[in-house]
């Protein structure tokens, strides 16, 4: 592509490396940008800057959050006894969207992938072991996806826990999670959920 303005150029490169995002879709977005006035580009490149300065992650579930705990964690109507542990916050997103699941979630990060070089130490699980170990966790359910970088996160994390006073259940497999879930229909996903199974390795 040749561009009339370097500044152009530099703006449509930085759109052009965001995922989906090719050099003709960067360049619409940009001119469109352009042609709005400095308040509103102001409030767009403000969002994201605060959004990657201010961004938190709940000291309990890891979930994304605007302050030290998220709401979800706060909040006393939900059970603090039974966790869904998924893989990232379009999951923890997709199950509050059903308004059927009442526990509290433990957010991975990811899952266990050695071809992608992602072991157990990138992920969240130290600090779910923590928070079984301190007795108050009487079920976790893993809600991960069916692929096999699920499998073996699931069974790492049920070797961790399996010597633990804690329930251990999967969910009806077979859902689209870790970045599909959101796709998934509410009600398969309730469902799923509410009819989850134990797990024994
Ligand atoms: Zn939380």
């Amino acid at each position: 592509m040749n561009f009339s303005s370097r500044l152009l150029e530099n703006a449509v490169n930085e759109f052009a490396k965001l995922p989906g995002v090719g050099q003709k879709t960067a360049l619409r977005l940009v001119l469109h940008l352009l042609n709005q006035n400095k308040e509103e580009v102001e409030a767009f490149s403000g969002a994201l800057t605060r959004l990657k300065n201010e961004i938190r992650y709940c000291k309990e579930c890891s979930n994304i959050s605007d302050s030290e705990t998220c709401e979800i964690c706060a909040s006393n109507k939900r059970d603090g006894s039974l966790v869904c542990i998924v893989e990232d916050t379009r999951d923890v997103m997709a199950i509050e969207n059903t308004h059927q699941f009442n526990g509290v979630y433990h957010v991975l990060g990811g899952l266990i992938s050695p071809m992608d070089g992602i072991g157990p130490s990138d992920l969240n699980i130290d600090r779910l072991v923590q928070r079984v170990q301190t007795g108050e966790i009487q079920e976790v359910i893993l809600a991960l996806s069916a692929t096999m970088e699920g499998d073996t996160t699931i069974f790492y994390i049920y070797k961790k826990l399996k010597d633990l006073p804690v329930k251990i259940s999967t969910i009806a497999r077979g859902i689209a999670f870790g970045g599909e879930i959101e796709y998934a229909d509410e009600i398969t996903l309730a469902r799923s959920i509410a009819t989850r199974v134990p797990y024994t390795g």
